[in-house]
């Protein structure tokens, strides 16, 4: 199934808004940065560019490619406030934004056709909006993919618009510079241009198992961008990315017995959680709290999503002897779950599937029941003589 991703970017965010506030700046090389000479510079205008001033160049340096240049303290609150509103108009069109930063996001606009039109034309109505309601300009990429919407918004930069149909983003990124791929620096690069690579096509000469053996695992990453494919999600912070429960104790707790026994009530809470907003997670964090504030967290991904209570507290008691600190008083615990999938989704089949199916009719059965008679009226035995649920 194809999918349509945004990559919007503001064009030199801060330097832009320092114009916007300064009108009188328009035009002129607009340097934002440390107030000191000792920092570095954090965005230039593209003016400022022009003298080869680019961010992250030390502000001396940056004095002296441009003596004439406007150096600006860096207000970040005020780009806070501007990012809002920017964010807010992405948000208009789906809630499938992850924000990259404060001036870059991505936009999952699969299957919003039907009421605002094309990614296309969705790229191109907040592009106008950023203009015409903030003032500032933005460039955006549209593609099928992450990787291959960051690259294009980069491309056409300042206040561009790239488009990469589906299916031609090999294509698209074959003659680019191999640096524009994400992740590829000083490490790999060398290495890279004595195999000859230059450009991203160059690198699509070499076999999976080639470059899995030059590179290891990120050889395996580099195959796949090369030719345009990249599966990641665009991980949005409106939906849910996890579900969890922690508790403090009234007292701080040495008891292992009483420990595990309050990560048996979480972890049928958890359960109880997940289950009703139809949920199943992968990675399951056990987090303790000691006495003097310091924590530590330990996670596991399981084979199979699962939104079990019992397989859940059996994960985190794998993880408890790794998160325990010899017998340091215990605070407070938590569980949380995360790598979430939606329960509707199709998922792969559970070899002991049988075995499954009866904890699920079961858990269906005991959520019914606790949903009608008040929670926890059915618990796990170990938790009856509680004589108080919170
Ligand atoms: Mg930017």
């Amino acid at each position: 199934m194809n999918r349509d991703i945004i990559h919007l970017d503001m064009d030199a965010f801060y330097a832009s808004v320092e114009v916007l506030d300064n009108p009188e700046l328009k035009g002129l090389p607009v340097i934002v940065g440390g107030n000191s000479d000792r920092g570095v510079v954090c965005a230039a205008s593209y003016e400022a560019r022009a003298y080869g001033v680019h961010s992250a160049l030390a502000i001396v340096v940056a004095r002296r490619r441009c003596p004439q240049g406007i150096f600006r303290p860096v207000r970040m609150s005020r780009y806070h406030e501007v990012s809002e509103q920017v964010m807010a108009i992405f948000r208009h069109y789906t809630p499938r934004v992850e924000q990259i930063s404060v001036d870059e996001a991505f936009l999952d606009v699969s299957g919003c056709q039907g009421l605002f039109g094309s990614a296309v034309e969705i790229a191109e109505m907040i592009r106008r909006r950023v203009r015409e309601e903030i003032g500032l300009t933005i460039s955006a990429g549209v593609a099928g993919c992450k990787l291959v919407a960051k690259i294009a918004s980069d491309l056409n930069k300042p206040d561009g618009l790239t488009i990469v149909p589906h299916g031609r983003e090999a294509e698209f990124l074959a003659p680019l510079p191999i640096k524009r791929l994400w992740g590829v620096g000083k490490k790999t690069l060398p290495t890279l241009n004595l195999l000859g690579v230059q450009t991203i096509g160059d690198l699509t000469r070499f076999s999976l198992d080639f470059l899995e053996k030059k590179f290891g695992k990120y050889g395996r990453h580099m195959y796949f961008c090369a030719r345009g494919i990249d599966e990641r999600e665009v991980e949005c912070s409106h939906c849910t990315k996890s579900i969890g429960n922690e508790e403090t104790f009234d007292r701080d707790v040495t008891d292992l017995q009483q420990i595990r026994k309050e990560l048996l009530r979480l972890a049928t809470r958890v359960g109880e959680r997940l289950r009703r907003h139809h949920f199943s997670g992968r990675a399951v964090t056990l987090k303790i709290k000691y006495h003097d504030f310091i924590s530590i967290s330990r996670s596991l991904t399981l084979n199979q999503p699962t939104n079990d209570s019992r397989e859940l507290y059996q994960a985190v008691l794998r993880l408890l002897p790794k998160t325990l600190a010899g017998n340091k008083p215990v605070r407070l615990v938590g569980i949380a779950v995360d790598k979430l999938q939606e329960d509707s989704l199709p998922r792969q089949l559970d070899l002991f599937g049988s075995k499954k199916t009866d904890r699920k009719e079961l858990n269906k059965a005991l959520d019914r029941i606790n949903t009608r008679f008040g929670s926890h009226t059915i618990k796990p035995a170990a938790l009856t003589d509680e004589s108080s649920e919170s």
